[in-house]
């Protein structure tokens, strides 16, 4: 992997043993899982390609800008009057602008038929995006997620306008009404101040005008990317809590009334406006019937769930790439830190993390492809996108803070791209469903929809080292409130196993057995065996220089 040399000469010392910097290296080439991908050529070429844009100089840097450079809110213009418009810098659009030349936002839905190649090109492009800037992710994966939700639900007037902008590779940031641009954006706003995960506590208020549309008043708590060109958003109806699709210019061409309040200042994911808004006699369109406003939105949140899948793994990735990278490098006690043993045995468990939760995005992805006309998929992906969502947003923050301590002193100042992934860590585990509310969901699956733990179950139990019985059993033993955060490790973790079976990591699938299963450890680096620890870290690092 190519790296910059620095120059070591000054007048009270000499610098060495500080590592080079990683810069202008394909993410793609470093990365095992990706190069493994069952795909055809052209969209290995294609990750190919991307992967080094945003692994060159030029894209680091834009990474770093856009988060240095945070957006800023006009809630009026010079005049005095409402303007709700966000300013972002160069940085932020070049990468908005990368990742929507890819696809991120809309592959599986340019051909007929959403297909496993299709989401599992755009997962590996939105993984490999959000290691070098991950708060443009959050309105690229709200707008792959509306696109489902319009499809299946919204008037034809809406779809035949709005899908073909929200699936075309054009980021275009004017804000202008929809028929006047090349490419649009989907936002996603239903926190409200008394609550998020109970959104039937919404009190924003829908009046009916005529016909599909309505007239909001009431407020969001928490509106991410309102530079967005429309919104899902939940308002209470005659009939109950109801969908509405809410664009930011009315059919007239006149800004329809959202008040940008402002924007919050949050941990992390600056580059990311998140903010308040009010509606007051704001323009609305029904999507879905009065009073099904969560089941609409749920086809829409689902999508929004696997990318903190993927999301949470891109952090994983990206601490895991710099740790890789140092600890090749650095040298203490005499030798180079990579080849001390339990250095060793520390990358390997954090290898083994990663590779496991790479597997469950590619099985989702399988899942997500042919749901549409395989129901035993569609099963699968409703319990299985649950899963991986608990304990993958969980197991990132953990596995960064481990990744920011192989860089030692280096790790915890924000002069190393450590610090800012820390800080972006949690988020995911905290929206669509916070830890506690999607353990809660899987045991609802099991109430409402009973096919998806069949399905999950048959999978799982495919495994060597897992039974159907000893699963059930588990299930009967924890499927209560009080224990759901027990049940959704124990499903994670079993499903892991099964996945971890295929692997083609020497001694990987033994290595994961062990600590995962047989010993449970509560800190990485409990692993018992030298060697398997190093061929899996071997894996991992061929491709550093
Ligand atoms: C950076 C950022 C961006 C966001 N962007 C958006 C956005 O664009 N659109 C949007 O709609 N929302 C957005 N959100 C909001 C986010 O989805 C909510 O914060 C989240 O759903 C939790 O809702 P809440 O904050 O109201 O917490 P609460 O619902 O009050 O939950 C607080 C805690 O209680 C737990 N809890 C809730 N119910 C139970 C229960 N029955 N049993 C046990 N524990 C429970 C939860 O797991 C959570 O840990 C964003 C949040 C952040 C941080």
């Amino acid at each position: 992997m190519p790296v910059k040399e620095k120059t070591n000469a000054l007048s009270t010392h000499e610098v060495i043993n500080q590592v080079p910097v990683l810069e202008n290296y394909n993410l793609y080439e470093v990365d095992p899982l990706l190069k493994e991908l069952p795909l055809p050529d052209d969209a290995r070429q294609r990750l190919c390609d991307f992967g080094a844009r945003l692994g060159s100089s030029e894209y680091i840097r834009a990474g770093v800008l856009a988060n240095e450079y945070p957006p800023v809110l006009s809630t009026h213009d010079r005049y005095g009057q409402r303007a709700d418009t966000v300013e972002f810098h160069p940085a932020y659009h070049q990468m908005f602008s990368a990742g929507m030349g890819f696809g991120v936002h809309c592959l599986p839905w340019t051909t007929d038929e959403p297909s496993a190649e299709s989401h599992l090109e755009r997962a590996a492009g939105h993984y490999m995006l959000s290691q070098i800037e991950a708060g443009v992710g959050c309105p690229l994966t709200m707008t792959f997620a509306g696109v489902p939700a319009l499809q299946r639900y919204a008037p034809e007037e809406i779809k035949s306008v709005w899908i073909p902008k929200l699936t075309a590779k054009v980021y275009d940031h004017r804000f202008l009404p929809v028929e006047q641009k090349t490419g649009a954006t989907m936002g996603m706003a239903m926190t409200e101040k008394q609550g998020g995960s109970d959104v039937r506590a919404n009190t924003t208020q829908a009046t009916h005008l005529e016909g599909d549309y309505y007239s909001l008043r009431g407020h969001k708590w928490f509106c991410s990317a309102p530079m967005c060109d429309a919104f899902l958003t939940l308002a209470q109806a005659e009939g109950g809590l109801t969908c509405f699709f809410v664009p930011r210019f009315k059919p007239d061409g006149s800004k329809n009334s959202l008040r940008v309040v402002r924007l919050k200042n949050k941990l992390g994911n600056k580059s990311n406006a998140s903010s308040e808004i009010e509606y007051e006699d704001t323009w609305a369109v029904r999507v879905g019937e009065e009073g099904r406003g969560v089941p609409t939105i749920i086809e829409m949140v689902n999508h929004t769930r696997l990318d903190c899948v993927i999301g949470s793994a891109a952090l994983m990735r990206a601490a895991l790439t710099q740790a890789l990278h140092h600890v090749n490098h650095r040298m203490a006690f005499g030798s180079v830190l990579i080849e001390q043993p339990l250095m060793i045995n520390v990358l390997a468990d954090l290898c083994l993390e990663m590779e496991a939760a790479w597997l469950m995005i590619q099985r989702l992805c399988r899942a997500y492809g042919q749901g549409h006309a395989d129901p035993q998929e569609r099963a699968f992906a409703r319990l299985a996108t649950a899963v991986a969502k608990f304990w993958v947003c969980k197991r990132c923050p953990q596995m960064v803070v481990e990744c920011l301590e192989c860089l030692g002193g280096n790790g915890y100042t924000e002069d190393f791209p450590l610090a800012r992934i820390f800080r972006e860590s949690p988020l995911l585990s905290v929206w669509e469903g916070s830890g506690n509310v999607i353990s809660l969901d899987i045991l609802r699956s099991f109430q409402k929809e009973p096919e998806s733990l069949d399905a999950f179950l048959s999978e799982v139990s495919q495994s060597e080292h897992v039974t159907k019985q000893s699963l059930q059993a588990k299930i009967v033993q924890l499927a209560q409130p009080f224990s759901a955060r027990r049940l959704a490790q124990s499903l994670a973790v079993h499903w892991q196993m099964q996945l971890m079976e295929q692997s083609t990591t020497p001694g990987a699938c033994e290595a994961f057995a062990r600590s995962r299963l047989e010993e449970p450890g509560g800190v990485f680096g409990l692993q018992a065996k030298v060697e398997d620890c190093r061929a899996i870290v071997n894996r991992f690092i061929s491709s550093f220089s």
